[in-house]
């Protein structure tokens, strides 16, 4: 029975999947550079550590959510990294969305080591991450996936196992493009409905009872005050960052071009949040591209 767990990056998804853990009874030592979200995770209940290897050293799973796949090879690879320094039988799960090859570089160190790990990244944003009922989106050995799965079943509804080590995020990716695809669409035609005169509410009502239904209607309104407790209600602060979006929209475009697909819509998307984060959206929740859309 895993009893121990270390949990590095305790930011808007982070925080409330550690939180999940402390609630099933888990033993969780936390680690993040911010003070104040690791002080979050102590008033609940977790032990600090000063630095991501001591959190790890007594771990039985170590479970990373970080911003980039720049900064999860930093945290694993090189002497005073993660790898080097958790016991053989310890098992890592990386939660980030990063690159596959990121990510198949950092499992491939692992198995050298002789340590087990995982690609786990996640999708359902904050409201799923605080309720429990995240999708898990796997890519790893057969036995790493099943002895990862209790400890995400803790953190999440849906636990897939998409393949081999990297798997997990290019579904992750796939899934993640559309997202953009399908929060521009919704936005444009909230925008465009409420420019004749509909209220946002209503039209959200009619789309959502008809073909145009997409997951940003249905639990994340881009439209503010349609929704109470999704980010566009409390002026976009919170949820899933544009530069998070941009970063998953620019893995989507290198993965086109290594798979040879044709993703006009995605290519488009990727152009847009980088405008929308050029002209100082980066920090806002994704959902105000629709208002970057609006007639200024
Ligand atoms: P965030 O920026 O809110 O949190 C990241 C946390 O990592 C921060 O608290 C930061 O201080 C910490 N951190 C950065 N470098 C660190 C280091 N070297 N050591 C320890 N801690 C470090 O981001 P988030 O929204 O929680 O997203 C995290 C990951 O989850 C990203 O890869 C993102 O793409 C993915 N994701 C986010 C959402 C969402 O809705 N926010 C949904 C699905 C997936």
């Amino acid at each position: 029975m895993t009893s121990h767990i270390a949990f590095i990056g305790l930011g808007n998804m982070g925080g409330p999947m550690a939180h999940n853990l402390l609630k099933h009874d888990f033993q969780v030592t936390v680690f993040d550079l911010n003070q104040n979200a690791v002080k979050v995770l102590t008033d609940q209940g977790a032990q600090a550590a000063g630095n991501a290897q001591a959190a790890a050293q007594q771990a039985d799973v170590v479970i990373t959510m970080l911003p980039s796949g720049e900064i999860v090879k930093s945290v694993y690879l090189g002497d005073d990294g993660l790898i080097q320094s958790v016991q053989k039988d310890t098992l890592l799960i990386d939660c980030s969305t990063i690159a596959a090859e990121d990510a198949r570089e950092v499992i491939a160190a692992a198995h050298k080591h002789g340590v087990g790990m995982i690609d786990a990244p996640v999708s359902g944003g904050t409201a799923a991450a605080e309720a429990g009922t995240l999708t898990f989106i796997c890519g790893g050995d057969d036995k790493d996936f099943n002895a990862a799965k209790p400890i995400l079943s803790a953190m999440g509804k849906h636990i897939f196992h998409a393949g081999e080590a990297g798997a997990g995020q290019v579904a992750k990716i796939c899934n993640n493009m559309l997202l953009a695809i399908h929060m521009i669409g919704t936005s444009e035609a909230l925008n465009m409905g409420v420019a004749q005169g509909l209220d946002p509410a209503v039209m959200s009502e009619i789309m959502k009872a008809s073909s145009g239904n997409n997951w940003s209607l249905q639990v994340y309104n881009p439209y503010p005050g349609v929704m109470p407790k999704v980010p566009a209600s409390r002026d976009y602060q919170g949820g899933f960052m544009v530069e998070l979006m941009n970063k998953d929209l620019g893995l989507s475009q290198k993965l086109a071009a290594q798979s040879k697909a044709s993703t006009p819509l995605g290519a488009l998307s990727a152009q847009l949040y980088q405008i929308h984060q050029n002209q100082g959206g980066s920090g806002l929740d994704f959902s105000s591209i629709l208002q970057f859309l609006q007639a200024k």
